[in-house]
């Protein structure tokens, strides 16, 4: 058993305080490998941000849960080795269970999230509940989930929203004690978010939901998933190098702005990383079709992305220059 301060690597408490008196959202991005993690302790390093890196099952799967582990470390003693001196949270992102909460926060996370979204609402308190009262023995902190959000990430999978009833959000936060919640507004998982054919006829976020939440729940940190913003500069890219996503649309910038007014304190992003990276291997390999050093595709796709992730800290979730006040 590992405590996730003996890896140099902080909760999340700190983070939100801030983030909600400043009206700020902390970044939560994912990462499977190497090269993501590289970019985003240069992208939040350089920017100064707090951040949180994210593992879903998914990446467990993909890149080995202790090596995942081990390179969470590695980000934390690079940051410190480039001079960044910022706050890093190792997060589990879409915990299924209360035993995979259980032996994340055993092996050094300082976050978790137990996604009990899909189950009836007493036995997603009563799971929520347990984890957090383990979690909590450990100074881990505990984000939740109330509602279902439309889309897909790995291993969550579902056809249609069911936004968070704000009727609930009291009751589910006093009885589970979760530190963070992540609701339901109209934001979903993947590259695919809403079924029309142009930007314009994108929906708006149910800010109504958010503001009954946030008055309901007064300074709690509140959670967006499936936040990116399906990128069209990179989606166009693909597309021109051989890809073929069709009518790929996400959430606006300016929307998620507007949300950090109204107490989202961390707004998770995946797919956005995912488009930048693809976009710049097809490119570049289209335009050098000799090349065949993973490092000359995978370098730039790296410094690409850790220029998307200075861009989002600065100009729409507001972190840039926030990690002083953690
Ligand atoms: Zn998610």
């Amino acid at each position: 058993m590992v405590s996730f301060k003996e890896l140099g690597l902080k909760n999340t408490r700190k983070m939100f305080e801030v983030s909600l008196e400043k009206k700020f959202a902390v970044p939560g991005y994912n990462i499977n490998n190497l090269e993501q993690l590289q970019a985003i302790i240069i992208g939040c390093g350089e920017t100064d941000s707090p951040v949180i890196i994210q593992i879903s099952q998914g990446a467990r799967d993909y890149a080995n849960q202790t090596m995942l582990r081990y390179l969470g470390q590695g980000g934390v003693e690079m940051a410190k080795e480039l001079g960044y001196n910022i706050p890093i949270a190792l997060h589990l992102d879409h915990g299924n269970s209360f035993e995979l909460c259980k032996d994340c926060i055993d092996s050094g996370f300082s976050s978790i999230m137990f996604d009990g979204s899909h189950l009836e609402y007493e036995k997603n308190i009563e799971v929520t509940k347990k984890v957090v009262e383990y979690a909590h023995k450990n100074d881990v902190s505990v984000e939740a989930e109330l509602g279902v959000l439309a889309g897909i990430e790995e291993h969550v999978k579902s056809e249609v929203h069911k936004y968070t009833d704000p009727e609930q959000v009291e009751d589910f936060v006093n009885r589970t004690q979760c530190d963070s919640l992540a609701i339901a507004i109209g934001t979903s998982h993947g590259a695919y978010k809403f079924k029309v054919d142009k930007q314009e006829d994108i929906p708006e976020l149910r800010f109504d939901i958010l503001k009954d939440v946030r008055k309901r729940l007064g300074k709690f940190p509140i959670v967006l998933h499936g936040s990116s913003s399906v990128l069209k500069k990179y989606v166009d890219v693909i597309n021109n190098y051989g890809g073929n996503l069709e009518k790929a649309f996400g959430i606006p910038e300016e929307q998620l702005r507007k949300a950090t007014e109204f107490g989202v304190s961390k707004i998770n992003i995946d797919t956005d990383g995912r488009l930048v990276v693809t976009a710049m291997v097809r490119k570049i390999l289209a335009e050098n079709p000799k090349e065949f050093d993973p490092r000359k595709y995978l370098g730039p796709a790296r410094d690409e992305l850790s220029e998307m992730i200075k861009r989002k800290n600065k100009e729409v979730l507001g972190s840039a220059d926030q990690a002083k006040f953690i």
